[in-house]
């Protein structure tokens, strides 16, 4: 006589993990991580799409192929140098560095149009953090 081996069987402890069915709470979204310091640059929430996509890839005039997220807010980040529409990679916006507010960190680019503005910023420069509300302490 056989007995069939019960694969679903629960192995150990249950993990106890329940995932949101893609309902996220307001103000619970995963935050985004200088890859360097740690320092809390974005949200994931503040996710946006320019130009129909939120990802972009770019080469500069070096020749550095860049693949970009766009983000509506990065209350980490700080802007630095002259702003310039020199090279832009979006019609209409003039752009400048924009760098981790804690430690100095390139992280990409602040883009601005007289009536728009966002960041674009490396992938991979940021790393995904704990969940957390938006715009509390961090
Ligand atoms: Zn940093």
């Amino acid at each position: 006589m056989l007995r069939a081996l019960d694969v679903r069987g629960p192995q150990g402890s249950s993990e106890g993990s329940r995932q949101a069915m893609g309902a996220v709470a307001k103000g619970d979204t995963p935050r985004l991580l200088c890859v360097v310091c740690g320092h809390w640059i974005t949200s994931a929430a503040d996710r946006i799409e320019v130009a129909g996509a939120h990802e972009h890839t770019f080469a500069n005039p070096h020749g550095f192929v860049f693949r970009i997220g766009c983000f509506g807010a990065a209350p980490g980040c700080s802007a630095v140098g002259v702003q310039t529409a020199q090279f832009s990679w979006f019609a209409g916006y003039a752009w400048r560095a924009a760098v981790c507010g804690k430690c100095g960190a390139h992280l990409g680019w602040g883009f601005a149009a007289p009536d728009h503005a966002f960041l674009g910023l490396i992938a991979g420069k940021l790393v995904d953090g704990p969940v957390g509300a938006r715009g509390g302490k961090g």
